[in-house]
């Protein structure tokens, strides 16, 4: 039916609509002859073009008044039969017009093109439009006509449609040079083809110099590609706007935010001729609103974090440690009698007491972990990371160092302790769960006396506090003077006499216990403790050597002590020079002291290790593998580091009486390390049957229970003088 909408257009859907209508009403056969007469003008007069009503016959019942525009006057039309009317410029116009009465009588519209008459004869078109009555039957019928192609009218649209658009850009220039917002024309690309003034306020640039250039090299890095992305979606979301928010920077270098709405000017074709963007500014709307968020999750005395935050990280960091297995630690701490000030010395010096306070605890606080005050005087720090559990214990020992000092408060110097409750989770639990175990905690620790800290830990709390204890213990051990050096004697097995000894440390707790190396050398390691215990081992062996030497004459060999060196110590930058100086200080030559490390140590950090070794080598000491066959199972590394000595481990010693397996593999072990050119000691020995089939098989030296347990060095003195 697309002749009906042809109509529609010329006289606006709505009008045309309601001229059919009232036609419609008309052919009431109850109407007085006037009224429907006068009507049937009125009606036809809405309509903007020549309109004509006729009967079933084709006979005019009358016509409007821009009939008169086609040369043909209304009295002469009206009873006349419609293809008999010099409206027509054609030769027969009832071939063309009868079938569309037919059509229209049996209820359908038509069109048809026909020259018209008149004085300017011209290509024109006919429609027709069926009016019903009431009983839905055709009443009437509505001939319309339409003149086609005349290009003045054409002419006149286009000029009137140019004035419209130009008036139309000429608001928009208005709008766009007067608005406080950046508005802008950009080609399809994106390319500057128009700046608002504005921009001079908004960003101190001039409006010009920006035509030709690109937003983008006014984006942040950091929303560059969401303003890519809008340009490239608004020529493609039809005429809806791309709204989106981004930064652009202003002339003194600082980024102002801005939100953004990007409409496509679309051609008649429906390409994207240019795109239309208008920006706000929202910097300081977005300032409000991070503003209302730091609100949301901070503590507004002391800045710090909020339970919420706190909750949200401490969830996030229980996600990654359940992943990578590394535990987290939570530390509550409350500040001990902080009634008393609160009370004595008012509400406002409590609350500056609070700030420094938590001044204090974000100064200690490590990068990644978090500090926040969920309570009056309650923080809980969050210790996450590799470090997560263990430096949690680190990290509650600095914060009691840190609240020995006495804080000023107005004036006056006042003591704030703190208890701390710890508590460790591998990720599992609920993060409310945690916050309560390190707060059961920390009553602990307040209940065992304030200015401490407690640990829950719901695997073995026990052992946890055992360790703890333990750590602090070792700690003071080398300054309190708690560690002893035993010595365990090295024979030659071809001459019998003692050729070196094995310095063992040893713990010499307050109790009167000596503890073995054992049980404590592990966490030393773990702890670092390791660093400043070896250098007291070092220096202690250096000054036995010193004292044996008054049993040697100068032609004898001197005897060796050998000192056991962890992994940790060749990871000190000053081991090197620390061994030069400490052998220097004690008098004694370098061929004195030996160092052994075991394979696993060794493997830690191979590279490192053999720049240290070969720094110790160089200097003069002697180097060797302990605890041989337990470690690393290819030997390459034997090749390549700086040794003179292999340990067998005690393991392979045991069992070489009894167990032909054993022997095989030792027989292998000492082949290997004489081809290699290394002395070969066995660890372990305790029966003369071992003793035997060592010395069978070519090992060089020995040590173990058969000669002598590890004991302090004055037990050896008189073997040292027969030696
Ligand atoms: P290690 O270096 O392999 O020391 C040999 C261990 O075997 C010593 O144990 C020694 O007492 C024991 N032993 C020696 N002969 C026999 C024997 O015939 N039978 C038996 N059953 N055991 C024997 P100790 O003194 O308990 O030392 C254990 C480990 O602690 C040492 O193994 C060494 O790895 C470490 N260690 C000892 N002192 C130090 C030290 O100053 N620094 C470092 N980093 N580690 C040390
Ligand atoms: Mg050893
Ligand atoms: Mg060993």
């Amino acid at each position: 039916m697309t002749h009906e909408r042809d109509t529609a257009t010329v006289t606006g859907d709505r009008s045309r609509a309601d001229v059919l209508t009232r036609l419609a009403r008309l052919t009431d056969p109850d109407l007085d002859d006037h009224t429907r007469v006068v009507d049937i003008r009125a009606a036809l007069d809405q309509l903007s073009g020549p309109a004509l009503l006729v009967d079933l016959d084709g006979t005019i019942l009358d016509v409007n008044d821009h009939v008169g525009r086609l040369g043909v006057e209304r009295g002469h039309l009206r009873g006349r039969a419609l293809w008999s009317t010099s409206l027509w410029d054609a030769d027969n116009p009832a071939a063309t017009l009868s079938p569309l009465i037919e059509a229209g009588v049996e209820g359908r519209a038509g069109q048809r093109t026909i020259d018209l008459g008149g004085p300017a004869p011209r290509p024109g078109r006919v429609s027709l439009t069926p009016i019903s009555d009431e009983t839905r039957s055709t009443a009437a019928l509505l001939v319309e006509l339409r003149s086609l192609a005349d290009s003045r009218e054409t002419d006149a649209l286009i000029e009137a449609t140019t004035q419209a658009l130009a008036a139309a850009e000429d608001i928009f220039r208005a709008v766009a040079e007067h608005t406080s917002d950046l508005v802008c024309l950009h080609d399809a690309a994106g390319t500057f083809t128009y700046v608002s003034p504005s921009v001079r306020r908004l960003l101190d640039i001039d409006a010009d110099s920006l035509i030709g250039t690109h937003p983008v090299d006014l984006a942040h890095a950091g929303t560059r590609d969401a303003l890519v992305q809008a340009i490239h979606d608004a020529g493609r979301r039809g005429s809806e706007p791309t709204r989106f928010r981004h930064r652009l920077r202003h002339r003194n270098g600082a980024y102002r935010w801005f939100e953004t709405a990007i409409t496509p000017i679309l051609a008649p074709d429906g390409t994207v001729r240019q795109l239309q963007s208008s920006s706000r500014d929202i910097t300081e709307q977005r300032e409000t609103e991070q503003s209302l968020i730091k609100q949301a999750f901070h503590d507004e005395l002391t800045g710090l974090p909020n339970k919420a935050l706190l909750l949200d990280r401490l969830s996030h960091a229980l996600a990654v440690s359940e992943r990578s297995n590394q535990p987290i630690g939570v530390l509550f701490i409350d500040l001990d009698a902080f009634k008393t000030i609160n009370d004595s010395l008012g509400h406002h010096v409590g609350d500056t007491a609070l700030s420094k306070v938590a001044e204090r605890l974000t100064a200690i606080v490590r990068p990644g972990d978090t500090l926040a005050r969920i309570g009056g005087d309650e923080f809980v720090m969050l210790c996450a990371g590799t470090d997560g559990a263990r430096g949690a214990t680190a990290v509650a020992r600095r914060i009691l160092d840190a609240f020995a000092m006495p804080f000023v408060l107005e004036g006056r110097e006042i003591e704030i302790g703190a208890s701390i409750g710890i508590a460790t989770s591998m990720g599992s639990e609920d993060p409310i769960r945690i916050i309560d175990n390190a707060d059961t905690a920390m009553y602990e620790a307040k209940h065992e006396g304030r200015g401490r800290f407690a640990i829950h830990d719901e695997i073995d709390q026990s052992l946890a506090l055992e360790r703890i204890d333990t750590e602090e213990a070792l700690r003071r051990a080398v300054e309190n003077d708690e560690l002893r050096l035993h010595y365990q004697p090295e024979l030659d097995l071809d001459s019998g006499r003692i050729v070196g000894f094995e310095a063992l440390v040893r713990w010499q707790r307050p109790d009167g216990r000596l503890v073995p190396p054992g049980e404590f050398i592990p966490l030393a390691e773990e702890t670092g403790i390791i660093v400043e215990i070896g250098r007291w081992v070092i220096k202690e062996a250096c000054r036995q050597a010193s004292l044996w030497r008054v049993y040697r004459t100068p032609e004898q060999e001197p005897v060796r002590i050998w000192v056991n060196l962890s992994a940790r110590q060749l990871g000190d930058p000053d081991l090197v020079p620390f061994v030069e100086r400490t052998i220097e200080a004690a008098g004694i030559s370098t061929d004195e002291i030996c160092l052994e490390i075991t394979e696993s140590a060794l493997m830690d950090d191979a590279h490192a290790a053999t720049e240290q070794l070969d720094e110790l080598r160089r200097i003069g000491i002697s180097l060797g593998i302990d605890d041989f066959g337990t470690g690393w199972s290819q030997f390459a590394y034997l090749q390549r580091l700086p040794l003179d000595v292999l340990k067998i481990d005690r393991s392979f010693v045991s069992g070489l009486a009894s167990d032909h397996a054993a022997a095989t593999i030792v027989a292998a072990i000492i082949d290997l390390a004489h081809a290699l050119g290394l002395i070969v000691i066995a660890e372990g020995v305790e029966s003369e049957d071992q003793l035997a089939v060592l010395r069978e098989l070519d090992c060089d030296q020995a040590l173990g229970f058969l000669f002598s347990k590890p004991r302090e060095p004055a037990a050896f003195d008189q073997a040292l003088d027969t030696n």
